[in-house]
Parts: C-alpha cells; sequence; structure tokens
C-alpha cells in the first residue's frame, strides 16, 4: 500500500527564526519610518528655541552696544565741539569702532570741528549727498543713526546725528562690532547670524559681499517681522544659501535693527536621519542578539526532544524496544521530561502488545498447521472409503442386476461422486485458506488441456443437448509453461457450471492472446472465455459470485447444487497465477466468465506444426447452422491456409457447391454439421452424393458423441470421416489429410480417426503385463484388483510398504509398473520408492514406471 506523501513541514528552528524576524523586524521597520519625522519634529522645537534665544541675546548685546554708542557719542561730541581735548576718550571710542566725529556747520556743511580715530582725516566739508540724507534724517534735540551706508571710505557706516543749534554732529561708526557679533555665533556647518538695519540692509551676514555691498534684504519675510518690530521664529526661502532657513528674530529698539539667528532645514533633517540610523542600528543590534539567544534556547529545545522523534522513528520500523530516556542538562524542562516520559510508557505497551501478538500470531500459526495436517488427514480418511464406495459401485453395476437394483446403484454411483466433488471443493478450499497453494510450473500443451476438458463436459453437454465449443486463436504458441492440473481445474469449473446453467444454445470456451517479450522472455498472454448462452446471473448476485458459499440464489441451489465454493476457488488459482478472473452476464441472455494469465513459452520443444503444406489452398464448404461454429471453423481452416466458404444449411450448400461445379471450380471438401434444423447433415450427404456433379466431393462429417454409432450409415452415405464434438484441432486436421489422401486414391471406404476408437489390448490377447499394486486399504486393494480384471496385466498386491520393497526386490525386473499408495503403514510410499530406486541402482536395473496414488489433501 502505498503511504500518501506527507506535506512539507518547517524545522521548529526555521519557525523559531521565522518568528524573531517577524517579532524583532516590525519594530525596526517602524522606528525607521517613525523617528524620521518624530526627530525633525522635536529638531525644530530645540532650532526654535535655541535660535529664539541667541537672537535676543544678540539683540540685548546689540541695544548695549546701542546705548554705548549713543552716550558716547553725547559725552564727546560737546566736548570737541567745545574744543576740549577728548584724547583720554580715544581708547573707548576705538574699542566702539568710532572712526571720527565730526562737528559740521549745519547750513553750510562746513565742518567746524573733528576727532579721527583713524589717520583718516574727516572732510573738510560734508559732500552734498550725505549733507542732504543727514539733514533729512535728523531729529532736533535726539541722537538719530542713519541707515548704513558707504562712508567717505567706501566702507560701511552708521552716522550718529545730532542737531545741536547751529551745529550738526556727526560720528561714523564702522560696522565691525556687527560683523564680529555676527561671526560669533557660528553653528552646524553653515549655523550664523544676520543683522540688518532700520531699512533691511544688511549689517552683518555670512556672505562678506553681502555685507560689503549692504545688501537690501527687506524682501525676506523675516527681515520684514524684524523691521516690523517682532521677535519670533520664521521659516522661510533663503536666496543667499538657496534652501529654506528657520530662524529666531528679533529687533533692537531704539535704532530699529534686526537680528537673527537662522539655519539650514536641510541640517535639521540630517540630524534628524542620523538619529534614525542610530535608532535603527540599536535595535538592530537588540534584534540580533534576541535571536540569538533565543535560538539557542530553542536549539536546546528542540535538541532534548530530539531523543523522542529518533525513539519513534525507531519504532516506526518495528523496533519497539526504542526508548527516548530522561532529558538532563540545561533544557531537562518539566514538559520535556515529561512528553519523553510518556512516550517511554507508551512504547513499553507497544512492545507488551507486540510481544503478545507474536505469540498470538505464533499460536495461530500452529493452529492453521495443525488444521491443515488435520485436514490432509482428513482428505485421506474420508477419500479413501469415497473411492470404495464409488469403485465397488461401479463394479456392482457390470454384474447382473434387475432394473431396480440397477437405478440403486446408479443413485449410489452419482450421489458419491457429488459427495466426492464437495468433499474435493472444501478441502480444496481450505488447502488455498491455509495458504498451502503451490503453483507447479510444467511444460504443457494448453490446447490439449483445453480440449481434454471440453471431451470431459462433452457427455453432459450432449445431454442437455448444448453444443460444447474450442477456439484456440490460431498462431499462439501452444506448449507453454505453467501449472497445467490447474488451469484445467479452472475451465473445468468455469465450463462445467457454463454446461449446469445452460439449457440451450452453446458453451463456448475461447482461448485468445498475445505474445509478449522476445527469445528467452517470451511469453504469452492468455485470455481464457468460457461464455454461455444459459440463465445468466443477476446483477446484485454478479457482486459477490467469487465469494466463497456465494451461489446466484437460493432456489438455483436447490435446483442445481452445488457448493458455492468453485468460483472463490478458481479465483484463487488465477490470483496465484498473477492473473484476474472476471465476468460479465445478463439474465436470461447467458455469462461469460474470462481470465487472463501471463504464462512463459515452452522453448525446448518446437511449437506443433500448424500449416500441413498438403492442404494449402484446398477449397472447402463449411455448413453449419450455429454461427460461432461456422466462424471458429472458418477461422481454423483460414489458419492453414484453406480457402473456405461457410454456409448456414443444407440448402445454401447445395447452391454454393453448384454454383462452384458450374463454373468448374468444384469444392474439393465439404464438412458438415449432422445436426441441422430443415436439412439435417445426413440428408445433405445423400443429396450431395446423389447429384452427379457434386457426387465425388470428400465429406466430413461433425456430430456428437451420441450419434457416433451410426458409423455404418455414415459410410453408406458417402461420408469420408466422422468427428465427434467437440473437435479437436489435430483431429480436424488429421480429418482432413486422411481423406484427401483417400481421395487420392478414390478410396471410397469409411475412415475414422484411430484416436475415436482406441483398440483395447485386453482384445487382442497381447502379452501380459505384472503390476506391483502396494495398498493398505483393503477396499482399494479389491476395487483395483476388480477395475483391472478386464486388463491384460497381473497385479500383484503388496499390503504396506515394506512388503511392496520386498516383494520388488524379489522379482524385480519382472515387473512392468508399480502402482504406489502414498499413506501406508510400516513403511509410506515415498520410502517405498526410495528403496525401490536405490536398489535398482546399486544393481544396475533399469527404472521401473512408479504411479503414486495419494487421497491427500496436502500432495499434489
Ligand atoms: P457452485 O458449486 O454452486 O456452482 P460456484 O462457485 O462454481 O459454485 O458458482 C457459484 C454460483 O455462481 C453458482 O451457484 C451459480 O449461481 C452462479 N454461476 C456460476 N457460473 C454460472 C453460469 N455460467 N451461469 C449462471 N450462473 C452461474
Amino acid at each position: 500500500m502505498s503511504t500518501p506523501k506527507p506535506p512539507m513541514r518547517i524545522p521548529v528552528l526555521a519557525a523559531l527564526l521565522a518568528a524573531f524576524l517577524i517579532v524583532g523586524g516590525v519594530p525596526v521597520l517602524m522606528f525607521w519610518i517613525w523617528p524620521h519625522s518624530a526627530t525633525l519634529k522635536n529638531e525644530t522645537e530645540q532650532v526654535k528655541e535655541r535660535h529664539l534665544l541667541l537672537a535676543l541675546n544678540l539683540g540685548s548685546a546689540l541695544s548695549r552696544y546701542y546705548v554705548d554708542v549713543v552716550s558716547a557719542f553725547k559725552f564727546i561730541a560737546p566736548e570737541i565741539a567745545a574744543g576740549h581735548e577728548v584724547n583720554f576718550a580715544r581708547g573707548l571710542l576705538v574699542n566702539l569702532n568710532f572712526r571720527h566725529i565730526c562737528i559740521a556747520d549745519s547750513t553750510t556743511g562746513r565742518i567746524l570741528k573733528s576727532y579721527d580715530t583713524t589717520p583718516a582725516l574727516c572732510p573738510v566739508s560734508l559732500l552734498e549727498k550725505y549733507f542732504s540724507t543727514f539733514k533729512s534724517l535728523v531729529v532736533p534735540g535726539k541722537v538719530v543713526v542713519s541707515p548704513v551706508m558707504p562712508g567717505p571710505h567706501g566702507k560701511p557706516t552708521l552716522f550718529l546725528l545730532k542737531a545741536n543749534a547751529d551745529q550738526l554732529h556727526i560720528a561714523a561708526l564702522e560696522t565691525d562690532y556687527f560683523r564680529k557679533l555676527g561671526k560669533q555665533i557660528k553653528f552646524g556647518r553653515r549655523g550664523h547670524a544676520a543683522i540688518v538695519d532700520q531699512t533691511g540692509r544688511v549689517l552683518a551676514h555670512p556672505l562678506e559681499s553681502w555685507e560689503m555691498a549692504m545688501r537690501d534684504i527687506s524682501k525676506v519675510s523675516a527681515v520684514k517681522r524684524m523691521m516690523a518690530g517682532e521677535t519670533g521664529v520664521e521659516t522661510f526661502y533663503s536666496p543667499a544659501l538657496k534652501g529654506d532657513m528657520i530662524a529666531g528674530l528679533t529687533s533692537v529698539s531704539g535704532p530699529g535693527w534686526g537680528v537673527m539667528v537662522p539655519q539650514p532645514m536641510v541640517e535639521l533633517e540630517e540630524t534628524a536621519a542620523g538619529i534614525q540610523r542610530s535608532t535603527v542600528l540599536v535595535l538592530f543590534a537588540g534584534m540580533v542578539f534576541s535571536i540569538t539567544i533565543a535560538l539557542a534556547f530553542a536549539f536546546g529545545i528542540v535538541k532534548s526532544l530530539r531523543p523522542v522523534t529518533v525513539a519513534a522513528a525507531r519504532m516506526a520500523t518495528g523496533d519497539s524496544s526504542a526508548r527516548a530516556g530522561q532529558p538532563t542538562g540545561l533544557f531537562a524542562l518539566r514538559e520535556t521530561a515529561d512528553l519523553r516520559q510518556r512516550f517511554d510508557h507508551m512504547a513499553a505497551r507497544v512492545e507488551d502488545a507486540q510481544r503478545s501478538q507474536t505469540e498470538l500470531r505464533l499460536q495461530a500459526e500452529q493452529a492453521s498447521l495443525a488444521k491443515s495436517d488435520f485436514l490432509a488427514n482428513m482428505s485421506h480418511e474420508i477419500r479413501t472409503p469415497m473411492n470404495g464406495v464409488l469403485g465397488m459401485s461401479e463394479l456392482l453395476m457390470t454384474t447382473t442386476l434387475d432394473k431396480r437394483q440397477t437405478s440403486f446403484v446408479e443413485m449410489i454411483v452419482s450421489s458419491g461422486n457429488a459427495l466426492l466433488s464437495l468433499i474435493n471443493d472444501v478441502l480444496d478450499f481450505s488447502k488455498i485458506e491455509a495458504g498451502k497453494l503451490e503453483l507447479d510450473p510444467v511444460a504443457f500443451d494448453l490446447r490439449t488441456e483445453i480440449e481434454d476438458v471440453a471431451s470431459l463436459l462433452s457427455s453432459p453437454a450432449e445431454q442437455k443437448n448444448l453444443e460444447l465449443i474450442t477456439r484456440f486463436k490460431p498462431g499462439l504458441p501452444q506448449r507453454l509453461i505453467g501449472d497445467a492440473g490447474r488451469i484445467r481445474q479452472i475451465v473445468t469449473n468455469l465450463a462445467g457450471n457454463a454446461v449446469k446453467f445452460s439449457h440451450e444454445g452453446y458453451v463456448l470456451i475461447d482461448v485468445d492472446g498475445a505474445v509478449i517479450g522476445e527469445h528467452e522472455d517470451m511469453r504469452v498472454a492468455l485470455t481464457v472465455t468460457v461464455s454461455d448462452t444459459g440463465i445468466g446471473i443477476a446483477d446484485e448476485k454478479l457482486r459477490n459470485i467469487f465469494e466463497k458459499f456465494e451461489q446466484a440464489d437460493n432456489s438455483t441451489t436447490r435446483r442445481y447444487g452445488g457448493s458455492g465454493l468453485g468460483l472463490a476457488i478458481s479465483r484463487r488459482l488465477v490470483q496465484a497465477m498473477d492473473g484476474k478472473l472476471g465476468v460479465r452476464s445478463k439474465i436470461g441472455e447467458g455469462t461469460s466468465f474470462d481470465f487472463t494469465v501471463e504464462l512463459p513459452v515452452d522453448q525446448s520443444e518446437p511449437q506443433p506444426l500448424v500449416k500441413p503444406e498438403e492442404m494449402s489452398g484446398l477449397k472447402v464448404l463449411v455448413v453449419d447452422d450455429l454461427e460461432v461454429n461456422r466462424r471458429i471453423l472458418d477461422e481454423q481452416l483460414h489458419s492453414w491456409s484453406l480457402a473456405v466458404t461457410t454456409v448456414p444449411g443444407g440448402r445454401e450448400a447445395l447452391q454454393t457447391l453448384c454454383d462452384a461445379a458450374t463454373i468448374e471450380l468444384p469444392y474439393e471438401l465439404v464438412i458438415l454439421d449432422y445436426q441441422m434444423p430443415e436439412m439435417s447433415g445426413e440428408e445433405l450427404a445423400r443429396t450431395i452424393r446423389n447429384d452427379p456433379d457434386l457426387c465425388h466431393t470428400p465429406m466430413i462429417l461433425l456430430t456428437s458423441a451420441g450419434d457416433s454409432g451410426d458409423g455404418k450409415l455414415f459410410r453408406e452415405i458417402g461420408i469420408g470421416s466422422y468427428l465427434i464434438k467437440p473437435v479437436r484441432a489435430s483431429e480436424l486436421k488429421e480429418a482432413i489429410l486422411c481423406v484427401l489422401a483417400k481421395e487420392r486414391t478414390r478410396g471410397a471406404a469409411l475412415d475414422v480417426p484411430k484416436a475415436q476408437f482406441p483398440v483395447r489390448d485386453g482384445a487382442t490377447g497381447e502379452s501380459r503385463h505384472r503390476v506391483l499394486f502396494a495398498e493398505d486399504n483393503q477396499v482399494n486393494q479389491l476395487l483395483i484388483a476388480h477395475q483391472l480384471a478386464a486388463e491384460p496385466y497381473d497385479l500383484i498386491v503388496a499390503a504396506d510398504g515394506q512388503q511392496a520393497m520386498q516383494c520388488y526386490k524379489s522379482a524385480a525386473e519382472s515387473f512392468d509398473l508399480v502402482l504406489m499408495d502414498v499413506t501406508m503403514p510400516e513403511l509410506d510410499g515415498y520410502q517405498a520408492t526410495q528403496a525401490i530406486r536405490s536398489h535398482e541402482q546399486e544393481h544396475g536395473l533399469r527404472r521401473v514406471p512408479i504411479i503414486g496414488l495419494s487421497a491427500h489433501a496436502g500432495e499434489r
């Protein structure tokens, strides 16, 4: 039995690994996505806070600076105007980035007094463009800071202005402080501070060119907010850095300067990505670590379970002594230990069960052995007296009996035969059931065997007016190797049933097949079909027909008798030959059993010659009312290269013969059936003989056994030869050859094949033969003695093996045959035969033929 392929299973370690990858991988994946936005957000918040703080710090520094420069200007400018020495304040002025302080005439712009912190002198008179600008900016009584503008020396400069009566106090302030302050704020790669004046022009900026050009960036949104005096955080696009920026911004109250501390957003994103990378890395490392640990654990648990798997595998191969044992070490977990203990417990129970099963099997085998021994002995014990009863009854029939006595004896014989066949069936079946069926392959002629079976059944078939027909596929090898006895038994059983269950029509034994393989491996795939035109079997019964004691129904059982074992035995026999037995049937129409077996071709002897040259091309007419008979004869004759025509009746036959004679192509042989409706074979034969055109046509008549005594009649009507049905192919061939030979010599005498009329030796008074008969059973002794009384045999009876041996030794040369019973006291048949064979060898005598007789069911 083929076991279904188990589905693919995932090993525990692989499953765990997958589970950990999922469990650990999902968070890693989530962290991969999540922290980026979170970190970015977080970083932005921090930047906002930090940068705002920085901007505020810068703002207050600028505020202080503004206060300082305004105070210094307010204090020193009047001193200069008064013509006082102000060198003491030089250090302070330089620190505050004063370039010079000038006192100009507010009407003409002429410089009245001045003080330079650097050698560059204050101009003699204000240039028109400065003078008009200053005048527009000045607010009486207040110090005003101008927007940044190029100083007289070209550098970015702020001017402090104050109107004082008819004087204009002017201080030029370089923007170094702003740049220094801006440069102090440096973070990230491009982090910087930017300072603008009240008009949005650059005072300090990381791009020096922009500083020098005092670039107007008042359009930038952050600058706008500063100019509006706001404090806060702004994100905006920086044209200078060509990217989005975030900035903390504030403005310095008073001068209206703006301070902002921006940072490119890209840097924030880079920081967020860095944080994300490290988080994922840490998580990944954690995952690898935990997977390693988990796998180590899983490996330990799997290892502790492995002994269970190994033990189970051993048990599966039949070793029930396999045990898992108890786990040790770190992974000796409670559940594992429990499982292993329970497994061992189960294994112990299986071992016990197996042991008792073996004991039971041995007992059963012994019982079976005892049964078959018993059956063998019973067979002997039953068959021996049965043999006596039957034999004696048959002998009784040969004596003078009145009518009543004859019918009684006939009853005894038929009942005895029925009982014997029943016993044979029961014993045969028991033997098969006990597994004692052994095939005995020998070389045999299948065709002869089949024809023998048909001959045997011809008489019961004839009694029921049934045609018994055999067909052997032309060209199929006849000599095969197989258990001829068993094949014969199967065919006998099937054909016997067919005859038994048919009341009209015919029974056909059809042997078909094909040669397979070549040379030494040449075999015949054989199909033997036994079909009949009998009562048929109902569908519901057909299913179980091969079961023992199964019969089509009880009423048929009563009507037809039988044990219901024949088909069961046949099927087992066919199965033993690796074949198949099948059935098809239709109630009221007939049944067809067929079995197929493969048998090797016997190559030790040539296959019988099938095509005699002399017959080739012979023009023959077959007349038979039965279609199947015509078909089989046609096929057979064709295979011998005869030119065959078949017709279904006498009238058609006469017509065909006349037609052929008219065109001078007459038929050379007519094979005709005896029993035909309308015109019988006899009538047809007479008509042919009386027709001057046809009277020389040789004829072979096919008749049934009951008509065989009409030889004289047949001769009279000019039948060349007659054959009793079922016709054997060899006989038909012989008959055709014989008729042809006679035809050649124009002899018209009746000739019948020799095989049909064996001449008994006893009748001719030939020399007698000495037969040694070893048999312990007196009834059998008597029986055989009487059965052979009429034969030319002298029977010397020995009562056991010992006597038989001695008897043989005393006159070894004089015996022509030994009949040896197998079961005898003292020496049995085997031992006696051995003793005879060694005696022959010792004395160089010829080997006398020994025939064993046995009623034992166990022997063959
Ligand atoms: P039995 O000894 O009763 O004939 P078999 O095993 O040979 O036992 O056959 C079993 C039954 O099968 C028969 O009793 C009969 O009912 C049925 N059977 C067998 N062969 C035929 C057949 N050729 N036609 C009809 N019935 C058949």
